[in-house]
């Protein structure tokens, strides 16, 4: 029996395995299902270290510079890296809601329409709630809506 191609998949989020399915499993087993809070507590753990790594970085080098434009500058610096804090915590904030839904075992359907989203899709983008159509479609609605 020839063995099942790999998934060679670009992954956001480091160190863990794909999931095998065995055979005739049902989607969003309990055993899936485990699988995906596990990637999203670690993605989580990953965020919040880096969210305390900056804050750290921050207080230990607010009092180095005496001088008001290194200051300035320096508060350039930490109003950037505030903001992609800012986004890491929602993100958490997302992550959250998505254990949330697995735990109701509402996760791993599409929101639009209701269709399997797909653990491979969910692999790569453990907080979609949507499916690649459905998505495709919002994002395009949303670029006619920007231009
Ligand atoms: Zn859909």
């Amino acid at each position: 029996m020839p063995t099942k191609a790999k998934a060679t998949t670009g992954q956001l989020i480091r160190g863990f395995e794909p999931y095998k399915e065995t055979k005739g499993e049902e989607y969003m087993s309990e055993a899936m299902r485990a699988h995906f809070t596990s990637i999203l507590n670690k993605w989580k753990l990953e965020l919040m270290q880096e969210v305390d790594r900056t804050v750290h970085h921050m207080q230990d080098e607010a009092a180095n510079f005496p001088d008001p434009a290194d200051r300035a500058s320096q508060e350039e610096e930490f109003s950037l890296e505030l903001r992609a804090r800012d986004r890491e915590r929602k993100l958490i904030k997302k992550i959250d809601e998505t254990l949330q839904l697995i735990e109701d075992e509402d996760y791993g359907w599409c929101d639009s329409c209701g269709v399997e989203i797909g653990i491979r899709r969910l692999e790569a983008r453990p907080t979609a709630t949507l499916c690649i159509d459905c998505k495709t479609l919002a994002e395009i609605k949303e670029k006619q809506v920007g231009s």
